[in-house]
């Protein structure tokens, strides 16, 4: 037999609930309450995945990973598992009863429910319903929520995740069994963030931005990053206009995001020179500074991106971030003094 698995960062607490549970145990509905981003659907989707597993022969938790079940799973459109179906987001479930399927637009109608909760499982085993961050805005779908409620459906398990559930109608909140879901530890926000692909560097401080959460981790990171190319741009500005920027930007952490900011600059520049102030931009909203640019002529504008190359691949060797930097500041104000030598006399 495969070995099974169940691969949830933190969440003790359910874990030891549904350790004890068997599949003649579990309950039809489950509340899983606790902040933004610790991972109640991340949770909710791996039980629905132990509970669709084929290589399950007992208890809930677990997973082999590999069956043909699971590989729905892991395919990036899991939704599309016949026996799982699941609507994530803030979303009203409104009283309209335009025809609209489950996935289709925002609005996840009282019909739509009552049906998907009526709807027999395709593989003859359970089905799981996992209802994200749902707010229950009318009569009608709380009716159709309680209807489940009354006379439950064999074989449908329904997974509810919220932050907020005192805003859930005390008629529904009390037929759910409320689990609970703590803040993450630090390290395991941290290695939540570099599996998902960040690097060491940034994964440490999402982590210590983040205060237990991924959805805030990753928000800081973005604002960090917006913030970043506010600040590079500035420098690039200011080192173009000939003077020279008190601030630096350049930390081991930015460098390589900077970097890049600096190359889709002098891009715009290029296809400025080259196209004329129609040119299509990446950095739109640097659009008005970068056409008080004098014309770049392509010769300088090739040596630029050549030496902006050249920085990238320093940037991840030992030299320091702020060398880099300075050898960048000199690829760019040398094409530039090259380019307007006559009318400049700044040197720095
Ligand atoms: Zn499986």
């Amino acid at each position: 037999m495969s070995e099974l698995h169940f691969d949830v960062v933190g969440a003790d607490g359910p874990k030891a609930y549904f350790e004890r549970l068997t599949r003649e145990t579990i309950s039809h509905a489950y509340l899983f309450t606790g902040p933004p981003g610790v991972g109640k659907k991340t949770f909710a989707r791996r039980l629905a995945q132990s509970l669709l597993c084929e290589k399950r022969e007992s208890g809930v938790l677990g997973y082999d990973g590999t069956c043909a079940s699971c590989r729905l799973f892991a395919s990036s459109d899991a939704a599309r598992h016949p026996d799982f179906l699941e609507h994530t987001g803030v979303l009203k479930i409104g009283d309209s009863d335009a025809a609209m399927g489950f996935y289709e637009g925002e609005e996840l109608t009282a019909r739509d429910l009552v049906r998907q909760l009526s709807m027999q499982s395709y593989s003859g085993g359970l089905r799981v319903l996992l209802l994200g961050d749902i707010d229950f805005a009318t009569h009608h779908a709380a009716n159709a929520l309680l209807k489940f409620f009354e006379e439950p459906p064999r074989g449908v398990i329904l997974l509810l995740t919220t932050s907020t559930p005192g805003r859930l109608l005390v008629t529904i909140r009390s037929r759910l069994i409320e689990l609970r879901f703590s803040s993450l530890s630090q390290a395991q926000v941290r290695g939540i963030l570099r599996e998902s692909g960040y690097e060491d560097d940034r994964a440490d401080l999402g982590a210590a931005l983040g205060g237990g959460s991924v959805t805030r981790a990753i928000a800081a990171l973005a604002d960090d990053e917006e913030s970043l190319r506010g600040q590079v741009a500035q420098w690039f500005f200011t080192v173009i206009g000939g003077t020279s920027p008190e601030t630096g930007w350049a930390t081991r952490e930015t460098l390589g995001d900077g970097l890049e900011v600096l190359k889709s600059l002098v891009r715009d520049w290029m296809a400025l020179a080259a196209v004329g102030a129609d040119a299509p931009l990446i950095a739109v909203d640097y659009a008005h500074d970068l056409r008080e640019l004098p014309a770049l002529a392509a010769d300088d504008a090739l040596a630029m991106l050549a030496k902006l190359d050249d920085a990238q691949r320093l940037a991840r060797t030992n030299v320091s971030p702020q060398m880099v930097s300075e050898l960048v500041r000199m690829a760019l104000t040398g094409a530039a003094l090259t380019r307007s030598r006559e009318t400049r006399s700044s040197r720095r």
